[in-house]
């Protein structure tokens, strides 16, 4: 028997550094499974279509809302992201870890109905320096950095609803400290199942 997977949940404002925590983790970590969401945002340059994201139309988001195809989905400054369910129960079954990057309305409506996953908050060093980030990747008109800034101030606000929280002021360490989050809530007794127990006992 093995233990079902646990589910992680990494949030943080745009331009934060998720994704380049989570590239160098990834590369550390086995048996993690990161989930691809859908969005109906425009692609960006470089974006592939099933990387990261699946890039839809919102006639066809919608009818993945209609057939109950999300664990969650949420508006972020007007584009609609959404976190297809299926491969994830899939994943958790086999007993696979997996790690979700969701804003902080789809995080907390996952938290609702999952309320064993682990929540992991990433912040900026300060806003300034969000800002300053934003920026520099040229990826987002003036006004959705606007937007983007105001989000990001919400959901520093509330950085308390979270496990964990990592300052993402120098790569190195914030990439040691999301590692070491995952191996400790590994090693959680909650997760040890009777079996597992009993073998131990049988050994002593
Ligand atoms: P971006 O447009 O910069 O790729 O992502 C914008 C925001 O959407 C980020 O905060 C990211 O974490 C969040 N996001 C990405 N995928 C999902 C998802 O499936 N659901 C929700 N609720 N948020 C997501």
């Amino acid at each position: 028997m093995k233990r079902k997977g646990i589910l992680f949940v990494m949030t943080g404002a745009s331009g934060v550094g998720k994704d380049t925590i989570m590239q160098a983790a990834l590369s550390n970590i086995d048996n993690l499974y990161f989930s691809i969401s859908a969005t109906t945002r425009e692609q960006r340059k470089g974006e592939v279509h099933g990387k990261k994201y699946y890039f839809y139309s919102r006639d066809d988001f919608d009818k993945i809302i209609e057939e109950d195809g999300f664990l969650e989905h949420a508006d972020y400054v007007g584009d609609y992201y959404g976190t297809p369910l299926k491969p994830i129960e899939d994943a958790l079954k086999r007993g696979e870890d997996v790690l979700l990057e969701l804003e902080l309305v789809g995080a907390r409506k996952v938290k609702e109905r999952l309320p064993d996953a682990i929540m992991i908050f990433i912040a900026p060093p300060t806003l300034v320096e969000l800002e300053r980030r934003l920026r520099g990747r040229a990826t987002d008109s003036e006004a959705k950095i606007q937007k983007r800034l105001a989000r990001a101030r919400k959901e520093i606000e509330a950085v308390r609803e979270f496990d964990y929280v990592i300052v993402n002021d120098m790569l190195g360490k914030a990439v040691k400290e999301f590692t070491s989050i995952i191996t400790a809530e590994r090693c959680s007794s909650k997760y040890l199942l009777d079996s597992q127990i009993k073998r131990f006992l049988k050994e002593l």
